[in-house]
């Protein structure tokens, strides 16, 4: 399914198309693709003569490939790949750029990325400028960081965090009395901590981003489990793998965080993610616990895992459920990372 990421405003669009019918299109220049900085690629696609606003721009994500649809231009000098540019630094990121006209007056241009984006991708419309020498150009801004894969590309100073949502795809993990079932809440609270995380200045690795087996379906757990393990770059700080609990008893309920025995740091980082959800006041504490869960045991960095919450016990379902619960145990995860690396105010 294509993921929209921006829509066109419908009724604006039909505004301008009635208003502009007549209107000469604007004709593209070029496409030049260079590192904005450690975490951003920008996209300039520069045009003249007709008039573009947001309305004529649509762009959508579909896995890695990004589509920049343009209404009212025609392609002019930029003809398929004739007329781009990448740069060295983006290319590490960018694969190639396809100009196509789609059909009259209306031209589509495919950034085909070297890995996976999961929707963070902005755009703007600048005006020409004389004293920079710039035309009227299509600013499309693509965010490295939340592509997968990409870890080796960066040589900012963010460290890197190793986020593990749960289960997923073949398996769903523990399910609650109304169907919510654990892969899910584990990748929504992950996805959250990511773009968190992210806005603290941490690089994020997911081990998955969207609902799939990491190592295939039915494979041995410990063949999915290492596939976890081996998303963590060399030099990854820490790796958090998130989850919920589950009993037969329907009121067993409470938060848990582990750490694997012996593990020092990865203690200190249990602790630290278990005062933090303590903190947001709902769930009984149940405390910091060692066990050999694989992730932990196998993992070259210091490792946790926690336990959100009872996904069987009715009321602790409904809030694993809850957007804004999710968002809260995001910062939660988030706030005992900053503590950890004694940052973000924290003592
Ligand atoms: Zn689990």
């Amino acid at each position: 399914m294509l993921k929209k990421i921006l829509m066109c405003f419908t009724l604006l669009l039909a505004l301008s198309c009635a208003a502009t019918v007549s209107a000469k299109s604007a004709e593209l220049t070029g496409i030049d693709a260079f590192d904005l900085d450690n975490d951003t690629v920008r996209i300039e696609i520069s045009y003249k003569g007709g008039k573009l606003d947001t309305s004529n721009v649509a762009v959508e994500s579909n896995g890695d490939i990004l589509f920049v649809d343009l209404d009212n231009t025609s392609l002019g000098r930029v003809s398929r790949v004739a007329g781009t540019k990448i740069q060295s630094g983006a290319r590490d990121f960018i694969d190639k750029i396809i100009a196509n006209k789609t059909q009259e007056r209306h031209t589509r241009i495919q950034i085909h990325l070297r890995s996976e984006i999961d929707g963070n991708v902005s755009f703007m419309i600048e005006p020409a400028n004389r004293s920079e020498k710039k035309s009227a150009r299509i600013v499309v801004d693509v965010k490295k960081s939340f592509a997968q894969d990409t870890w080796g590309n960066f040589n900012g100073d963010g460290r890197i965090i190793v986020l593990d949502p749960g289960h997923g795809g073949s398996d769903s993990g523990a399910v609650g009395p109304t169907g919510v079932r654990e892969k899910d809440v584990s990748l929504a609270v992950s996805l959250k901590a990511q773009q968190l995380l992210n806005e603290s200045g941490y690089q994020v690795v997911m081990t998955r981003t969207t609902d799939i087996d990491v190592a295939a379906p039915g494979v041995p757990d410990s063949t999915e489990l290492q596939a976890r393990v081996d998303k963590a770059p060399p030099n990854a700080d820490i790796f958090i793998s998130v989850h919920c609990n589950a009993f037969s008893n329907s009121r067993a309920n409470g938060v848990e965080t582990y750490f694997a025995p012996g593990a020092v740091k990865g203690s200190r980082l249990a602790l630290l993610l278990n005062e933090e959800l303590e903190r947001l006041g709902e769930l009984n504490n149940r405390g910091v616990k060692a066990a050999r869960f694989y992730v932990m045991t196998h993992s070259k960095c210091p490792a946790s895992l926690i336990e959100l919450g009872f996904i069987t016990n009715p009321r602790e379902e409904q809030l694993l459920a809850d957007n804004d619960y999710q968002q809260k145990l995001a910062q939660a995860i988030t706030n005992a990372v900053n503590r950890y690396f004694n940052q973000g105010g924290f003592d």
